[in-house]
């Protein structure tokens, strides 16, 4: 490679064979999901109504490789393996010695780094003969990358999307209905989950919670229906594990190494996907930093509890043991609509409380400054997740500056914001506030923790 080179493409005959499993590797197991009526340990049979067999598996599997499906890795194709590249015009506009590098995931169909579980979901749920899958979105990045993927194997995708974005992002409800999905505004009366909000309150803006308990009821009371979940979970945090994989071969091609690893963080996967390669290297003794970036009015791993909790607001799923503001905590209307969730994968909280990873939080202000920045520099518009994983870059290449040492930075782009354009909009427009969560409401949801 020469000294100039800008992309570091890996010929799609690399594409890796394997996701990898974090689990293996770690000095003690993350603690087990908690049936919510007994307390104990969920088993397999416990999930069996809303996911395939092949997921549960891989929920709970301890083998360090999992392979990835010939016909998941033909369709990985059409857009992996993603680009690596070097953001010469950012360190120049930084005037930094730091070398800074992204993976770029806005390259999928969708648009961002979910369609890379989508993808194997879908895929899973064909093989053991299901018909429909229901989901929630927030944003609606994750209902358009569950309608991609059930389009290219003819699934019906049933998708209940948080009501205050149905209304504000039109064109995410017309790319789930390109592709052939069906999309719902929730709460909805569709179940009785949403019915029971909307008689509290007719005027419900949703939330993602109420989403999820809307999209697990349907699959729970529905023979041909399974429920697919775009984070947080352990098969979804594996199937991302494909970007890093990629990832450090391409550092490897351009012979260097990162000394900071950086992404983002909703439920955690696109984290995960970048940071569990390197994690373990760094359990190998390789000397790098991991930095989850969250946004400071959902700071989940900076603030959160570590304690068992409800996925979501409806109380239907497992107990799982992670970082949490509480399942009935409401964070403000902040444009990452993406990073707005109460909780964060168990997985990620894990290694969090074992010190392999630091956390962050910043307001989402300075996250837009900093993706303009970038824009105007490296050409890609962020997404507004993605924006705090490049404030999180841009400050380590600062810090390098003032310290007048070079670093490398490797940071996940997780996606490209043109759906989200009026969030810039705004921005220029002098109306984005940086939100507060409130205290006492924080306070609120903690203490409704479930005593386990
Ligand atoms: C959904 C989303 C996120 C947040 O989800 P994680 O599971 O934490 O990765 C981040 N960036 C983009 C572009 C997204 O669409």
């Amino acid at each position: 490679m020469s000294s100039d080179t800008v992309k570091y493409l890996l010929p799609e005959d690399q594409l890796p064979k394997a996701w990898y499993n974090l689990a293996a590797d770690l000095p003690a197991p993350p603690p087990p999901p908690l049936h919510p009526g007994t307390g104990q340990p969920c088993g397999p049979d416990d999930l069996a109504p809303i996911f395939p067999m092949a997921v549960i598996a891989q929920e709970m599997t301890s083998e360090r490789w999992v392979d990835i499906p010939e016909p998941v890795r033909q369709i990985y194709r059409l857009w992996r393996p993603s680009p690596l590249v070097r953001a010469r015009g950012l360190e120049k506009a930084l005037d930094t010695p730091a070398r800074i590098y992204f993976k770029y995931e806005g390259v999928s169909p969708a648009g961002s780094h979910k369609p890379n579980t989508a993808v194997p979901q879908a895929f899973y749920n064909k093989q053991e003969g299901v018909k429909r899958l229901s989901t929630e979105t927030g944003a609606g990045q994750w209902g358009s990358s569950l309608a991609f993927a059930g389009s290219l194997f003819g699934l019906e995708v049933e998708v209940f999307m948080v009501k205050i974005s149905y209304n504000q992002k039109p064109y995410r409800r017309a790319l789930m209905e390109t592709y052939g999905a069906r999309c719902v505004a929730s709460p909805s009366t569709l179940t009785n989950a949403g019915r029971t909000i909307l008689e509290k309150d007719p005027d419900s803006n949703g939330s993602l919670g109420i989403a999820i308990s809307e999209a697990v009821e349907v699959a729970a009371t529905r023979d041909d229906t399974k429920y697919a979940l775009g984070s947080v979970l352990n098969h979804v945090c594996l199937h991302q594990t494909v970007i890093g994989e990629e990832a450090m071969a391409q550092m490897a091609m351009a012979n260097d190494a990162p000394d900071v690893v950086i992404a983002c963080t909703g439920g955690g996967s696109n984290f995960a996907g970048l940071a569990f390669p390197y994690i373990r290297e760094k359990l190998k003794g390789q000397q790098v930093r991991v930095v989850a970036v969250e946004p400071s009015s959902c700071p989940t791993l900076t603030k959160g509890t570590y304690a068992y909790d409800f996925g979501d607001t409806g109380h239907l799923t497992p107990l799982v043991k992670m970082h949490t503001l509480g399942s009935t905590f409401m964070p403000p209307g902040s444009h990452a609509g993406g990073l707005r969730y109460h909780g964060m994968a168990p997985m990620v909280s894990h290694v969090k409380e074992l010190g392999l990873i630091e956390a962050r939080s910043y307001a989402q202000t300075e996250c837009f400054k900093a993706a303009v920045a970038f824009a105007r520099a490296e050409g890609i518009v962020p997404a507004p997740e993605s924006s705090h994983a490049v404030k999180a870059a841009v400050d380590e290449a600062l810090a390098a500056k003032a310290e007048g040492k070079a670093r490398s930075i490797l940071f996940n782009l997780s996606g490209h914001g043109h759906f989200d354009m009026q969030a810039y909009t705004d921005y220029f427009g002098g109306k984005l506030q940086d939100l507060d969560y409130g205290e006492a409401d924080l306070q609120t949801a903690l203490a409704a923790l479930p005593k386990v």
